[in-house]
């Protein structure tokens, strides 16, 4: 994957590839973005053009025999580590090494590298044919073969890389065994810690990295992965990257759905919840129940975007801009509430995103918070 690939973080990108060319490059860098974001592409792309035969102002040139081989994520000097747990022929955590799951992890690669940790579980209990799996973390083995595997030259002459993904999921005893290497690995040695969240680790690893925090991609770099990466048609494209917060997996989610939440839907159902229509709640119910965790989450998810929106926290270019009667819906709406029962309708939001996590029933969750919105509304509350 090259800079070129993808929108987003220009200017992260534009010092990155100022740092490659004039070859000052620190050994540990720690890539942060929110999930779904894209520490992850960035973190490849950094990879690709460390290791380019003829890096340009771009990045790397996507020609060159190692740029061609990080694009199969085959080079042979880029060691990616990620969370594992154990499975049914390896019992022990002792025993878990990445190398022995590279089929899945190249084809979740290939799949969507702006994917998040649940994508990964879920993409691993499908290899494994696991249904549930649990403590998927980056474990001290791993960390053992990371050190090994620093120790050896590389194979085609210049940078050895490691790629430690999802870092935040380094168990303690793994991130422990890390640091001194961090701190002083073999020459030609270059770690990337990728992340999606920067409080969830040691700060004697923080400590450690150099730090780069991307931002989040606004809607319309959503609706432009997804129409070039995903071929996913302008408008559906536009309106998932509307309510994707920044994350194409969660855009991908909305848009592969084919009862899909979107501003209009929410706008629908706040005016069923005012007017306390409850033949059009009860239906509403039936199809929120009906439906997966996504659709469901989705609801949830979308109003409290439609509020952010409402309250002008959204970028500008994340604006409902297909709709310009639905951002007016939105904010007069706000007006009309007020921000205190704003932020208890806020609250009763997140709430639905909670229980939803907890596998209370979906039919009752959404009744139960629509009266609730109801009695907000209508100053009850
Ligand atoms: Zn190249």
């Amino acid at each position: 994957m090259r800079f070129k690939d993808f929108p987003g973080a220009e200017e992260n990108k534009k010092k990155l590839v100022e740092l490659v060319l004039s070859g000052k490059i620190s050994h540990a860098h720690l890539f942060n973005s929110n999930e779904g974001g894209i520490a992850l592409p960035m973190a490849l792309g950094f990879a690709s053009l460390l290791n380019c035969e003829n890096p340009g102002p771009e990045g790397s040139c996507g020609q060159c025999p190692s740029c061609q081989k990080m694009e199969k994520f085959i080079h042979p000097d880029v060691h990616f580590s990620f969370p594992l747990t154990t499975t049914k022929n390896i019992k022990r955590t002792d025993d878990l090494k990445c190398s022995e799951f590279l089929e899945p992890w190249r084809e979740f690669l290939r799949e969507n590298p702006f994917s998040s940790f649940q994508t990964w579980t879920e993409k691993f209990s499908e290899y494994e044919k696991l249904p549930t799996l649990k403590n998927m973390e980056i474990v001290k083995r791993e960390a053992r073969e990371i050190i090994h595997a620093q120790a050896l030259s590389s194979f085609e002459g210049k940078f050895k890389i490691f790629i430690i993904w999802s870092s935040e999921n380094l168990n303690e005893s793994a991130s422990n065994t890390l640091l001194k290497i961090v701190e002083e690995p073999t020459p030609g040695t270059i770690f990337i810690f990728v992340s999606n969240s920067l409080k969830s680790h040691l700060k004697t690893l923080l400590s450690r990295v150099q730090i780069n925090s991307f931002p989040s991609l606004s809607s319309s770099e959503v609706a432009a992965i997804l129409r070039s990466r995903f071929e996913i048609e302008s408008e559906t494209a536009e309106k998932a990257g509307m309510v994707s917060g920044g994350s194409v997996t969660e855009a991908l989610h909305i848009s592969g759905s084919p009862n899909r939440v979107d501003f209009e839907r929410v706008q629908e159902w706040f005016r069923n919840c005012y007017s306390l229509d409850m033949s059009k709640l009860q239906s509403s119910a039936d199809e929120f129940a009906g439906s997966n965790g996504n659709f469901q989450k989705g609801m949830f998810k979308v109003a409290l975007r439609a509020l952010e929106n409402a309250i002008g926290t959204l970028k500008p270019d994340s604006q409902p801009s297909w709709n310009p009667g639905l951002s007016q819906f939105f904010s007069d709406f706000y007006k009309n509430v007020g921000p205190s029962k704003f932020e208890i309708i806020r609250k009763e939001l997140e709430e639905g995103l909670y229980l939803l996590d907890r596998n209370i029933q979906a039919r009752l969750i959404f009744l139960q918070k629509s009266i609730k919105l109801n009695k907000i509304l209508k100053g009850k509350i």
